[in-house]
């Protein structure tokens, strides 16, 4: 039942939380409500109420509405009450504020886990289901949801069982902790001589901490990465690779292992052969062989452009290095990615930017959006902002109300916050502040989300200027805020972005393709001082470096998923986590090489927080590849497309199971292809 609202962008963040709703709130006399009183302890009595008039109804006058419909709006309820003070610890500019907030999200936490396991009220929902209803639709799918959660929560289970599966979990939970902590305090360095970092900015270079000429590297993404595209010494390249895939230690492989065997011991308490048959049966994918079968597929299509890849990359570096006999390793990709779009692609990332200033970008992305779903979005930042009810939290704080041309009803809300501070949550997401959800009544809660982000801030003469990249993002984390907020659920349970893990970045990498469409980005991407469009040959430049490495790319993604798979395929514990890592990375990628002294899987957060769930990225791009297909014969700018994918797709949520809405919208049986097209896999 615990809802997952957070979606991250960025494959590597890693940072899970989940938070929601609206609250209690108090304003004062002058200016905007930039804060919000805590409503945890009132939400938690208000919620222990409505459970308690659950339980005591009898038995002989259970309905769906006083039972399992209750406890539906019960956790809405809750959820409503405090998502939005709980989500302050990511944005609020206030200590204290976030703090608090980061407090009240342990309680809420806690209270989702008691209400999931008590006894009295999954006796009241059993005694409901006993009276065999016939029931249909959203009705029929949240009572089996309801009791499959119950029995994935080991309810049906003996105490002794109960009790020793409550003892692994909350020891998993420790471990988790232990294991993030060694990563947030992760300072490995390596020691180079400036000639070792040949290559590098200089103005990089003279901030590097040192003395005697030896300079102390860091590995954190942004001193990493520029090294390892400019660092023109390959042993360099070398030892910050393997350093880097050294972080978290052997500790953290330890901890790693022992949250495995734990699990392992889970699933099989729990009746499962392993912690992949018990996470995946409720994904889209339904069992590890889904799995294994998707890839068995896959891998041989995408290693057609990795080839093409590897041979590309190959003669790059020889030509770079003057050495015909120079053969490619792992650690000369970024270097080389970066060296071939210099020289041979001629994309000028600078150049590039000036085409798209952040309000252009903003100002094109609602055009598109509101054109292609029948939208209208209403500035309200300065009539219903700041209000108890929606605070702003930061003078850049943005609110805005999401309408149906079709129907003239007001369907949602959201919040964009742009640009970074300190301290505010520094990757790009979307939460969920408040789901979809019909009441008994008729009456309908309708919809909140918020989109944060950090780009550069605009500076006296010169406005925010945002790298292509910046902009894939923007689109990818609005097609999860439009996942929620068009959404038409009925319960909460399966409002907006509720759906199965293995299906939720879809749509959301599905909405990427829009920033590679000349057609889309003709309608705003114009230089921020003349007004020229993006020229043509620019962005078949852009295009064609896109494609540039995509299949190594590939396998490498595939590499994370498929040992994060292996990982959790354990019943009996015993898992050599850093042999597996070593002994697959050849086997799937193009690279003869095997990374033995290293275990990558020491810092790779996504193995402790999203349980077998690694493969879901790749998983659920072929499906956004598959359903871009019909815009992009349609035109991406077809509000007729738009309409008709809002319809079947993103207003469903998970009333349904993903691969029916994907079927039912494509006609079809889903198909690779459009994946392997979007690879840019020449001469096929
Ligand atoms: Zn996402």
């Amino acid at each position: 039942m615990l809802k997952h609202t957070l979606i991250i962008a960025a494959l590597l963040a890693g940072t899970p939380a989940c938070v929601s709703i609206n609250g209690a709130v108090n304003a004062t006399a002058a200016g905007p409500v930039t804060t919000i009183d805590n409503p945890m302890t009132d939400a938690i009595a208000k919620a222990n109420a409505s459970v308690a008039a659950i339980v005591a109804i009898p038995d002989k006058d259970r309905t769906f509405d006083n039972t399992v419909g209750a406890i539906d709006d019960l956790l809405a309820t809750f959820e409503y009450r405090v998502s939005l003070f709980i989500f302050m610890s990511n944005v609020h500019p206030d200590a204290a504020v976030r703090e608090e907030s980061q407090a009240a999200e342990e309680k809420y936490n806690n209270f989702l886990i008691e209400v999931t396991k008590r006894e009295d009220l999954y006796k009241a929902v059993k005694a409901y289901a006993a009276t065999n209803p016939k029931l249909e639709g959203e009705q029929k799918r949240l009572l089996e949801f309801t009791l499959r959660d119950y029995r994935r929560a080991g309810m049906d289970l003996t105490p002794e069982k109960r009790a020793r599966l409550t003892e692994v979990q909350k020891e998993i939970g420790k471990l988790v902790i232990e294991f993030n902590k060694n990563n947030a305090e992760e300072d490995s360095t390596v020691m180079l001589t400036k000639e070792e970092l040949k290559g590098v900015p200089a103005e990089m270079v003279s901030r590097f901490p040192g003395n005697g000429g030896v300079c102390v590297v860091g590995l954190a993404g942004p001193t990493y990465i520029p090294v390892m595209e400019n660092c023109e010494n390959e042993t360099t390249r070398q030892k910050m690779w393997m350093a880097y895939k050294r972080r978290g230690g052997k500790k953290n492989v330890g901890i790693l292992e022992h949250v495995l065997k734990l699990r392992g011991e889970e699933a099989t308490l729990l009746g499962y052969k392993s912690n992949a048959e018990y996470e995946i049966e409720v994904r889209m994918a339904k069992t590890p062989k889904a799995v294994d079968d998707f890839y068995a597929k896959l891998r041989p299509l995408a290693r057609e452009k990795a080839k093409q890849d590897f041979a590309e990359f190959t003669a790059a570096k020889q030509k770079q290095t003057n050495d015909p006999k120079a053969e490619l390793k792992p650690w000369d990709f970024q270097f080389v990615k970066n060296y071939l779009l210099k020289t041979k692609y001629a994309v000028d990332g600078e150049k590039v930017r000036e085409y798209f200033p952040m309000e252009a970008a903003v100002d094109g992305l609602f055009k598109t959006t509101q054109s292609l779903y029948g939208l209208e979005y209403k500035d309200v930042t300065a009539t219903k902002g700041g209000t108890t009810e929606r605070p702003l939290w930061h003078p850049d704080v943005k609110l805005y109300e999401v309408w149906d041309k079709a129907t003239g009803k007001m369907l949602g809300e959201f919040y964009l916050d742009m640009y970074p501070r300190e301290n505010k949550y520094s990757h790009a997401a979307q939460w969920g502040l408040q789901q979809h959800k019909v009441w008994g009544n008729g009456k309908v809660t309708t919809p909140l989300a918020a989109l944060v982000c950090n780009f550069t801030k605009p500076t006296e003469g010169k406005p925010s200027l945002l790298q292509h990249s910046e902009v894939e993002t923007f689109f990818h984390e609005f097609g999860h805020c439009l996942h929620t907020i068009v959404s038409e659920a009925k319960y909460y349970r399966f409002a907006g972005t509720s759906v199965e893990r293995d299906f939720v970045e879809a749509p959301s990498q599905m909405f990427e393709n829009w920033v590679w469409d000349a057609a889309t980005l003709n309608t705003f991407a114009k230089h921020y001082k003349t007004g020229e469009a993006l020229p043509k040959d620019l962005l078949q430049a852009m295009i064609a470096g896109k494609n540039l490495g995509s299949g190594l790319d590939a396998e490498n993604q595939f590499y994370y998923a498929l040992t994060d798979l292996k990982y959790e395929r354990t019943s009996d514990g015993k898992v050599d986590t850093t042999k597996i890592a070593t002994d697959l990375y050849p086997e799937i990628t193009m690279y003869t090489f095997r990374p033995e002294g290293t275990y990558y899987q020491a810092s790779f957060g996504h193995l402790m927080h999203y349980n077998a769930g690694y493969y879901g990225y790749m998983w659920s791009k072929v499906f956004a590849c598959d359903m871009a297909r019909r815009f992009k014969e349609l035109g991406m700018l077809s509000p007729e497309a738009g309409k008709y994918y809002r319809q079947k797709v993103i207003s469903q949520g998970g009333t349904k199971d993903a691969m029916d809405l994907l079927k039912d919208y494509l006609g079809r049986e889903p198909k690779l292809d459009a994946f392997v097209e979007d690879l840019g896999l020449k001469g096929k």
